[in-house]
């Protein structure tokens, strides 16, 4: 465990460090109080922090009333070293958000036994945050193919389409559908069609750059969003997607069996300021035509053409 010891005192700075690695803690020392806070704002920073009262540039109290007001995920858990005995100073540091403190000269039990309350505060806050991420997972992420579910790719397409229409970078859209998966639920069984859904999602997600999102749309269809892609990056995409459902049979607890994929394309376009829906509507209408044409196959719609359609019908 690291601790951050910040004590513009050389001797009593390296009294607490010997200290404190005398318990096998890893000491990062600071000499004044600025040290403290530019080590404290890095991302790796330690999360045990014993700060002196007095200190040139910032004062203890001063660094933790910085480190509070800053919104983090990781909790920093400060004790302050304090000379100190009046009362009313006492609560003023403490009131900064100090989490507890010690007076100098430090009695080592003592210090050993606050240090050790701080890391059950840590640890404690470490498991609400994991849980929370757990629940954050649960409820954006579809069980099955661990992909996006439905409502987050919705999102991320809705987020996208805006910046889109802002920078005017560029956004592709494919919809995917695993051609004839009625038939493999219907002769393998479920648990054959769950390997296979889990396969395909394994394979996109293998396919596609760190960027994109892949999101389950509804049961073997998959909606995949390209951030920054053009019409030929994005038909690209879907042609890599095709081939790597195709290239190699899936293996099923029965054994394997070979399956294709269906995708329609679509890509944002300058001046047309589309809707996610406009978007939605020709990658579909990719789609439709794909499986028109004897499937296993990716084909394009632009927005114009979506359009037209609509209007005409
Ligand atoms: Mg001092």
């Amino acid at each position: 465990m690291q601790v951050l010891i910040a004590d513009d005192d050389a001797v009593s700075r390296r009294m607490l460090a010997r200290t404190l690695e005398s318990w096998h803690y890893e000491v990062i020392s600071a000499c004044d109080g600025n040290e403290a806070w530019r080590l404290l704002q890095r991302d790796d920073a330690p999360q045990l922090a014993i700060l002196d009262w007095m200190m040139p540039g910032m004062t203890g109290p001063a660094v933790c009333g910085a480190l509070r007001r800053r919104q983090r995920d990781v909790y920093t858990y400060v004790l302050l070293l304090t000379a100190r005995t009046e009362k009313q100073a006492l609560i003023e540091g403490m009131e900064s958000g100090a989490d507890d403190y010690i007076t100098k000269p430090f009695d080592a039990q003592e210090l050993k036994v606050r240090l050790r309350a701080g890391l059950r505060i840590l640890e404690l806050q470490a498991q609400l945050v994991a849980a929370r991420e757990a629940l954050r997972e649960q409820a954006t992420r579809d069980p099955l193919t661990c992909l996006w579910n439905r409502y987050s790719i919705l999102d991320i397409l809705n987020r996208e389409v805006n910046r889109a229409n802002r920078d005017g970078t560029g956004l592709g859209v494919i919809m995917a559908d695993l051609d004839h998966f009625k038939r493999v639920n219907d002769t393998y069984g479920h648990l054959a069609g769950d390997a296979v859904l889990r396969e395909t999602a394994r394979r996109m997600q293998a396919a596609v750059r760190s960027y994109d999102a892949v999101g389950r749309y509804g049961g073997e269809e998959f909606l995949i969003v390209l951030p920054g892609s053009g019409d030929s990056s994005a038909m690209q995409l879907a042609e890599r997607l095709r081939e790597t459902i195709c290239a190699e049979p899936i293996s099923i607890p029965e054994g394997s069996l070979r399956t294709t994929m269906s995708l329609g394309v679509t890509a944002w376009q300058r001046g047309v300021y589309p809707t996610p829906e406009m978007l939605l509507r020709a990658a579909d209408m990719g789609l439709y035509r794909a499986k028109k044409h004897g499937r296993n196959q990716v084909e394009w719609v632009s927005l114009q053409r979506a359009g037209r359609t609509m209007h005409a019908r």
